[in-house]
């Protein structure tokens, strides 16, 4: 296969699902690590074709989604000083912080610019070095590289009118907490195929010798996720917990030294809360000590800010699996995209945003795909 519409093939994906039809004898539970996967799941109603008994319950990947209240907050907070031109990738603009979002900042007057890469905040930078520029770096283990890169630029290069807002995120700690949650349902992971890309597979098979879990590192096409699905549930049925990668186009077990070099020397691992879940441990990346002076956080002091979640959001539960989008009883009502009460209904990657997309109402189920291809 040479093309992306070869990954959507409908004859392709029919042979799958027959495949797990034919593999499967009882119910299964399994994860969709990332929000991407989730938005390729529901557009082509992928978890409407799987034998019944068969659920995909959608997972924490998203990283607009558990950026935390306090950090939207602190963003909100640095982004509304005079002199500052806070700079973040578009998806943020809309997030609601405790009473406001960088939209209405921007409307307040604050310098608020959409950029496309954190590059472009470091060109900002260099063209106006009587301003304080500031990028906002959320994200997993897939933006992280690049952000790093930005930061080792700036110290390099001497741009000192620069600092980054950092709240990254790392999968396998997540895996760890849905594991450990009480509550767990999760019998196999579809693990995140752009994160494998970058930290390749060694991460995972400890988790899944530990939890009895298989792992199937999959990609982001509607025949990628079906031969994750097939392959995980055919670890299950044969009672097997290891990590699979199904995605070996763009992932190599050693990941890409390059971006993991650059990781290493710019952030170093750190607890970090996960919005609606709370803290995870060892779950994210913070800016090392080395290059303290340029992390916003340390440079503006915004400390001693105090969060308050709506209480009808349930975006915490919606992250962990436990509830389906449609199934909060402000979906589609009083939280739309237009009126987002939590995170997950602004982000491209957020299950709710993908359920009000794809016209997950409590609408008729998707067309089968030979009325509706793949794509
Ligand atoms: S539908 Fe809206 S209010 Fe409900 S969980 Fe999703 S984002 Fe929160």
């Amino acid at each position: 296969m040479k093309y992306l519409e070869e990954f959507r093939d409908p004859a392709l994906a029919r042979g799958l699902l027959d495949d797990i039809r034919a593999t499967v004898t009882r119910p299964w539970a399994l994860m969709e690590v990332c929000g991407g996967q989730t938005h390729t799941i529901i557009r082509h109603g992928i978890d409407q074709l799987l034998p019944e008994g068969v659920e995909l319950i959608h997972g924490p990947g998203c990283p607009v989604c558990v950026t935390p209240l306090e950090v939207i907050d602190k963003a909100l907070e640095i982004a509304s000083r005079p002199g500052v031109v806070f700079c973040s990738f578009g998806d943020m603009l809309r997030v609601p912080g405790s009473d406001r979002d960088l939209f209405r900042v921007r409307g307040e007057g604050g310098d608020v610019r959409v950029v496309y890469s954190p590059l472009d905040a470091l060109r900002i930078a260099r063209e106006n070095p009587d301003k304080e520029v500031v990028f906002f770096g959320i994200g997993f283990e897939t933006t992280a590289p690049p952000n790093a890169m930005t930061v080792h630029q700036a110290r390099k290069h001497g741009i000192r009118n620069f600092s980054m807002l950092v709240s990254h995120v790392r999968v396998p700690p997540a895996i760890e907490a849905v594991m450990t949650s009480p509550d767990c349902r999760v019998q196999g992971f579809l693990a995140a195929g752009h994160v494998c890309s970058v930290m390749g597979t060694a991460e995972y098979p400890d988790l899944a010798e530990r939890h009895r879990v298989p792992i199937v590192v999959t990609g982001f096409e509607p025949l990628d996720i079906l031969e994750g699905i097939r392959r995980t549930v055919r670890q299950l049925e044969r009672g097997e917990a290891s990590v699979d990668n199904a995605y070996p186009r763009a992932v190599r077990p050693e990941g890409n030294p390059a971006a993991r070099a650059m990781l290493e020397d710019v952030f170093e691992v750190t607890d970090r809360a996960w919005r609606g879940i709370g803290v995870i441990p060892l779950s994210g990346w913070r800016l090392s000590e080395r290059y303290r002076d340029q992390d916003a956080e340390h440079r503006f002091s915004v400390d001693g800010i105090t969060t308050k979640e709506p209480a009808e959001c349930r975006s915490g539960e919606i992250l962990q699996g436990l509830l389906k989008p449609n199934e909060c009883a402000a979906f589609g009502t009083r939280c739309t995209p237009r009126t987002p009460l939590g995170a997950t209904m602004v982000s491209s990657e957020g299950a709710c945003a993908a359920y009000y997309l794809y016209r997950r109402l409590g609408a008729p189920a998707a067309a089968p795909l030979e009325a509706n291809p793949v794509g």
